[in-house]
């Protein structure tokens, strides 16, 4: 079985001195080159989502809003963080369609698991609003049409991008077919989006089914591999999910530009090892990394290469950034309450 390489980088969906921009992507296919694992991979083409696979998570007033903002000319949302262009509704389409693609490949038996480099990211998208450089939230879509399309009935998101995956947790809030974990920089009127705290663990019958972990600044490769290890682990064997799906974002590495949590890129490969390994113990390996942010070009390229790498299942592992230089902040009273309130046995 192999893996699956879906690239959609949306070269048109650009904003002048915006850091989500394309160059973030610039440097990843050369370095999966110049390490000899592009060959290693199953090239699948992203095909453009459809409204109907949109609507199964958005309203029809958001998808309506962007395409007639990208058919007016562009402009900016959600107070000029969010932008789109002339292209951009044609591309957060294919973006959101190269994920279900990596689906496709992954639940019709092509490929073992994937990684979708897409853009624009989806995890801060909400049912009826953009925002946070995103404009169609990309995994939502994926998971739901992995449900309707194959009978998928649990479906495990984890995001360990820097920010809290907003939108995300609100379009499962209520579900219990989706386990949502969203682990990130957490400061209250400080740090986008501002909540994922503790105690949002869902409603209803989607109570217990989100797992918010806030944490505070530098946390490095030993708090995030203790919240993976102790808390994440057992709560995803728990809920046995018959596909996991990850929005992955580089920007909890310390280099990155835009946040200060303290992951090194041994700490983002030791995550990934640790969710291929719980993928191939839960779920018979079927496991998608789909990008989200990050906003450093090496850290990005060589983040992605690691985690290519554990999911080719190789050793390899390159880390040129090195640890962060800032001690790091210790979870242990954190996790205690985490796992009274997720692992009450
Ligand atoms: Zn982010």
């Amino acid at each position: 079985m192999s893996t699956a390489l879906v690239y959609a980088p949306a070269h048109a969906h650009t904003w002048w001195n915006h850091p989500e921009n394309h160059d973030r992507l610039a440097k990843l296919l050369p370095t999966l080159e110049r390490f000899g694992v592009l060959s290693a991979l199953t090239a699948v083409s992203p095909i453009p989502a459809t409204v109907p696979q949109l609507r199964r998570v958005h309203a029809a007033s958001l998808i309506e809003r962007i395409r007639g903002e990208a058919q007016r000319g562009g402009g900016l949302l959600d107070h000029g963080d969010t932008y789109v262009t002339p292209e951009s509704y044609e591309l957060a389409l294919l973006a959101a369609g190269g994920v279900t693609a990596a689906v496709d490949a992954m639940l019709s038996g092509q490929v073992q698991n994937g990684m979708a480099l897409v853009r624009p990211p989806g995890h801060h998208a909400e049912v009826n609003r953009a925002g946070g450089f995103c404009l169609f939230n990309n995994v939502a879509v994926a998971a739901r049409h992995a449900q309707d399309t194959y009978g998928i009935q649990r479906v495990f998101i984890v995001d360990f991008d820097v920010h809290h995956g907003n939108g995300t947790q609100h379009i499962f809030y209520q579900d219990e077919s989706v386990l949502f974990a969203s682990l990130h920089l957490y400061m209250p009127n400080y740090f986008y989006p501002g909540i994922g705290s503790l105690g949002e663990i869902g409603q209803g019958k989607g109570n217990g089914y989100t797992v918010n972990v806030p944490l505070p600044p530098h946390v490095g490769d030993v708090g995030y591999g203790r919240v993976l290890r102790e808390l994440i682990r057992p709560k995803a064997v728990d809920f046995a999910p018959d596909l996991i799906l990850v929005s992955a974002g580089f920007d909890a590495h310390w280099q990155d530009p835009l946040a200060s949590a303290g992951l090194s890129l041994t700490g983002y490969a030791g995550m990934a090892r640790e969710l291929v390994s719980l993928a191939e113990d839960v779920c018979d390996g079927r496991i998608l990394f789909v990008l989200e942010g990050g906003y450093h070009q090496d850290v990005l390229a060589y983040g992605i290469l690691n985690v290519i790498y554990a999911l080719l299942g190789r050793d390899d592992l390159h880390d040129p950034l090195g640890p962060q230089p800032t001690p790091e902040q210790d979870v242990t009273d954190l996790l205690q309450k985490l796992k009274r309130r997720h692992l009450p046995y």
